[in-house]
Formats: structure tokens, sequence, C-alpha cells
């Protein structure tokens, strides 16, 4: 079996040890007995083409694309899992014998992660930002059932074509409201979503303009932020009792659907969110 796996990473410079994502698969892979090896490989934009090539070369079983590849990967590949083609963006890519195909697995991690808490199905949905990952997330909430989704967003333009995006490419409804405002939910919103970087490190102390005694008791509250995972808008979903999913099971989830797609394998994603709180730190 070819025994190579490797993330295609942007421009960030960051070296394969301190990545939380490799650290997060190797420690997987070791505790499962599998001969394989995630890497993180440095490719610069205009190198790309050459890179995917050489991945195929190598025999590899596949890779992640991080900014700045998710679309411009692309064109370089030769099929596109139904939900890649609505998001229209790869995070994943699976070599079947040369044939790449794309897969988004930043979306169906987010939605494995909720499941382990509430059901989306039939709800009605607030999403917070209209970037890579509030495009993944919402496309893949509307496709596991959810009724209907608000998006909140800054830039008046992203915001309004995802929101056309649902409309139009899944089964859910939508609408747009632009954020220049405080934002109190309304009562009918079952699921908030944190999908911008307000939050990330080390920007700890961010608040998103919301009016946090708008959230209900059992209302689901999740954030994609991942450093650190116990997040302002966290905090203010458990002191209100509500059901709060923060950004550690998405990124545990999208890997173990991606390492499911590569190896045809089931990875402890208990052991991958253990290296993650010893990196980030355990949630309150
Ligand atoms: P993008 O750059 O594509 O999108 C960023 C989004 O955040 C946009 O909607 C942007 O709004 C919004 N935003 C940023 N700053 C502000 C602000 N000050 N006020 C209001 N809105 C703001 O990034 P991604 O979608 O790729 O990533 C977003 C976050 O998700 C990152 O922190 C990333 O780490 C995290 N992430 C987590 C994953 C996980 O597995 N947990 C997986 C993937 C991403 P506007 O359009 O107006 O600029």
């Amino acid at each position: 079996m070819p025994s190579f796996l490797s993330a295609l990473t942007g421009s960030f410079a960051q070296k394969a040890d301190e990545n939380p994502t490799v650290a997060m698969v190797e420690a997987a892979y070791v505790a499962a007995g599998l001969n394989v090896r995630y890497i993180n490989c440095e490719v610069a934009p205009a190198d790309l083409a050459g890179a995917v090539r050489g991945a195929v070369a190598m025999g590899w079983l596949g890779f992640n694309c991080s900014l700045p590849h998710k679309v411009a990967v692309l064109e370089h590949l030769d099929e596109l899992a139904p939900s890649a083609a609505v998001i229209g963006a790869v995070n994943t890519v699976v070599n079947r014998d040369g044939h790449l195909i794309g897969e988004n697995t930043d979306g169906r991690g987010f939605v494995e992660a909720m499941l382990t808490r509430a059901d989306p199905t039939g709800s009605r949905v607030l999403l917070f930002g209209a970037g890579g990952a509030a495009r993944a997330i919402a496309v893949e909430t509307a496709l596991a059932g959810a009724a209907h989704i608000t998006v909140v967003n800054r830039d008046r333009g992203r915001g309004q074509e995802l929101s056309d995006l649902i409309a139009s490419r899944t089964p859910a409804t939508s609408d747009f409201i632009a954020w220049d405002h405080t934002i109190a939910i309304p009562s009918t919103i079952d699921i908030v979503i944190n999908a911008t970087s307000i939050g990330f490190h080390p920007d700890v102390d961010a608040h998103l303009d919301l009016d946090v005694d708008t959230l209900r008791p059992g209302m689901v509250v999740a954030d994609v932020i991942t450093n650190p995972p116990t997040t302002n808008l966290i905090r203010a979903g458990q002191a209100r009792g509500c059901i709060t999913i923060d950004g550690l099971g998405m990124l545990v989830n999208q890997a173990l659907v991606a390492i499911k797609l590569w190896t045809g394998k089931d990875v402890d994603g208990a052991v991958m969110r253990a290296v993650l709180e010893d990196l980030f730190g355990t949630p309150a």
C-alpha cells in the first residue's frame, strides 16, 4: 500500500511538528496501527499543479488542501463529490489509481460533531460568516436536513451570495441579514453557529456583535474556533444553558471523514481530540 498521505498547505510558515493537524492525524494512525504517514508540505500557488502531479507520481493516497489551494486545486481534479461541487472548494483529495476526487470534509466534520449533541433535521439555523468554513457548514447542514439558514455577514455581497447558494442548490430555504448592528437571535432559531474567525488566537477577547441575552436554554451554540476552544460565544452559551459545541469537534471529525476516504479505516477520534486538547487546552 502506498505509505504517504500529505497536506498541501499554503504559504504560512510552520514546521510539520508544530502543525496541530499533523500531530492529531499521526497520533490516530499510530494508535490504529496503520502503516501510513501524514506530512505537511508547503506549496507555493505557482507550484500547485506540479505538487498534485507529484503526489500522484509518488502514489500518495491523497492529501488535504488548506488556503489558498482549496479553490485553485479544482482545475487539477478529475471528479468532485456532489457537496464539494456545491460548496465550490475542496479540502480533501482522494487518489484512486491516479483518478483524483475532490471532497470537502469540513462541513461534514461539523455536522458529525453536531450529531453527537443535536439533530439538525427541521431546524432553523443562524450562521455568522460567509467565508470558506461557513459555505461548507451551510451546505452540509442544509443537506443534513436543516429547514432554514439565516446568513449573517459583514460583507453584504459574500453573505447574499451564500444565502442564494443555499436557497438554489440545497433543500433548505435561506435569508441574509447584513451584520451592521447588534444581532438579537430571533426566538424561532434553534441553532447558532459562529463560522467567522472572530475569537481565534491571539484575538481571544473578541466578541461577536450579538446580544448574548437572546441565547436561550436548550438552543445549540456552535463555534468553529479551535484555538482556544472555549471562546466568548461558547462561554456565553454555557452560562445560558445552551448545548455548546466547540471547534475541536469539527476539526477531529473532518479528519475522521478524510482518513476513512483515504484508508477505508475508522480511527479513534478520542485520540485526536486528546492531542488537540493538549495543544489548545481542555475546554472549560
Ligand atoms: P474566511 O477568510 O474565508 O472567512 C472569514 C469570515 O469571518 C468571513 O465571513 C468574514 O466576514 C468574517 N470575519 C472575520 N473577521 C470579522 C470581523 N471582525 N467582524 C465580522 N466578521 C468577520 O475564513 P474561513 O471561513 O476559512 O475560516 C473561518 C474560521 O474558521 C477560521 O478561524 C478558521 O480557523 C476556522 N476553521 C475551523 C475549522 C475547524 O475544523 N474547526 C475548519 C475550517 C476553518 P467578511 O466576509 O465580512 O469579511
